[in-house]
């Protein structure tokens, strides 16, 4: 890579596998998104890319095949319609995801998600990280996706429009799995970006180049990092309530009153994606969500019928999503596109969701490409880790992978229950499942 590709990182780009060609990620706070953004998103991919757009299990959206004499135009275009890709790659904070975006509170957290994704971004204090620093805030701790943030908030209550949250600091997937652990119960909202700003300095301070926070972590101790933090002066402080209009785009979520579309290993063609978007300007105020596991949701509009917007979103995209494509089976780009990918991921997640049962389909799936578990692995109910290649007789390097699964009255992470299985394996094991 020259120094000028590192350095269009912090713009949200990364080197594809293949030479000549480049990745631009797009942030989304709490995988939110109006219409009108996903229409020029769409139209990238199309005048720029491949005419596909990639839904990430951050809630995120990437675009592939792109050159690098287009970058400036490209950012250029996001910009008119108020996107930005700063800080989507890189040693910075990345865009603040949510899980639970069909919560009564997610106005409230989609809010302070684009605050803090605003206070951050570009901020150039916080733009030489030694590595990403991922912050996710959710509506409960059951998904566990808390645990795997460099930090994760945890709303536990609200009052009068604002939100008291745990922070969880230091967790992480990769080659090193590592939960996070509760740093600050109960901290109302005005704290957290204080409070963010001084485990960012402590962490700027402490680590070395290319590690994450849980590897200070490790190294120190959660003792030596309290002190530390207590020693930083905006530990503390608190700021004056956020005052004016509300920032969500999403205003109210009803309950029973969304609706998803499903994408197969989060791929859309930039025109399903427009008709998504006209689908949105019609049913749900113009307001489209990346879900976490990578498809489109639509919070409806109070004074419309469930029924009619289900069948209208039914005929909407045509051919209609298939039995597979309803399956919850996260995947990451792989070898199709990532320079780390070690397996063909869509591929195999085709293969593998045409093997399962009744049962299988049922379960949450997450299938990655590397030890770098984009797609979460540790969270599913069956994740799916592709460990390494192997030479086969005939000289052909084949993936393994490895298997994580839920301990039983756990709420930690996945554990690897099989290593270095061949697909063939894979797939018995995926038919014992049901
Ligand atoms: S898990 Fe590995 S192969 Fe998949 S997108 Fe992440 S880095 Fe690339």
């Amino acid at each position: 890579m020259t120094t000028e590709l590192r350095d269009y990182r912090l713009d949200g780009i990364y080197r594809q596998k293949q030479d000549g060609f480049l990745m631009q990620r797009i942030k989304l706070a709490a995988g939110t998104i109006s219409s009108q953004q996903t229409r020029m998103a769409a139209d990238i991919a199309d005048r720029f890319g491949q005419g596909s757009v990639h839904l990430t299990s951050r809630g995120n959206m990437e675009i592939h095949w792109l050159r690098e004499a287009d970058l400036p135009e490209i950012k250029r275009r996001l910009a008119t319609v108020g996107l930005t890709a700063r800080g989507a790659c890189g040693g910075a904070v990345r865009g603040v995801t949510c899980s639970e975006q069909d919560r009564a509170d997610f106005p409230l957290i989609e809010a302070l998600a684009r605050r803090i994704q605003h206070h951050f971004t570009g901020n150039p204090r916080f733009e030489r990280l030694p590595k990403k620093f991922k912050i996710g805030i959710e509506a409960r701790s059951g998904g566990r996706r808390h645990l795997i943030q460099d930090a994760g908030l945890v709303l536990v209550r609200t009052q009068d429009g604002r939100g008291w949250y745990d922070l969880w600091v230091g967790g992480g997937l990769g080659r090193e799995p590592q939960p996070g652990f509760l740093l600050a119960g109960e901290i109302v909202e005005e704290r957290i970006i204080p409070l963010l700003e001084a485990v960012l300095r402590v962490y700027l301070a402490g680590a070395p180049a290319g590690k994450r926070l849980k590897h200070l972590l490790r190294e120190i101790g959660e003792e030596e990092f309290r002190q530390r933090l207590d020693a930083d002066p905006s530990a503390h402080e608190e700021l004056p309530p956020h005052r004016g209009l509300a920032e969500n785009l999403v205003s109210t979520t009803d309950e029973g009153r969304r609706l998803e579309f499903h994408c197969f290993a989060g791929q859309l063609s930039a025109d399903s994606l427009r008709q998504l978007a006209t689908f949105a300007d019609s049913w749900a105020d113009g307001v489209l969500q990346v879900t976490v596991n990578q498809n489109i949701a639509f919070q409806l509009v109070r004074q419309c019928k469930f029924d009619q917007a289900q069948a209208a979103l039914g005929t909407t995209i045509s051919p209609a999503p298939t039995q597979e494509d309803k399956i919850t089976l996260r995947v990451c780009p792989g070898s199709h596109e990532c320079r780390a990918g070690l397996s063909a991921t869509r591929d195999i997640a085709g293969i593998l969701a045409k093997s399962m049962g009744p049962l299988a389909r049922r379960l949450c799936w997450a299938l990655s490409g590397c030890h770098n578990s984009c797609t979460q692995p540790q969270l599913a109910d069956v994740g799916i880790v592709t460990s390494r290649l192997i030479a086969d007789d005939d000289g052909q390097r084949t993936p393994r992978f490895d298997l994580y699964r839920p301990m039983d009255g756990d709420g930690d992470l996945n554990q690897k229950t099989e290593a270095a299985l061949t697909l063939e394996e894979l797939l018995a094991t995926i038919k014992k499942l049901g």
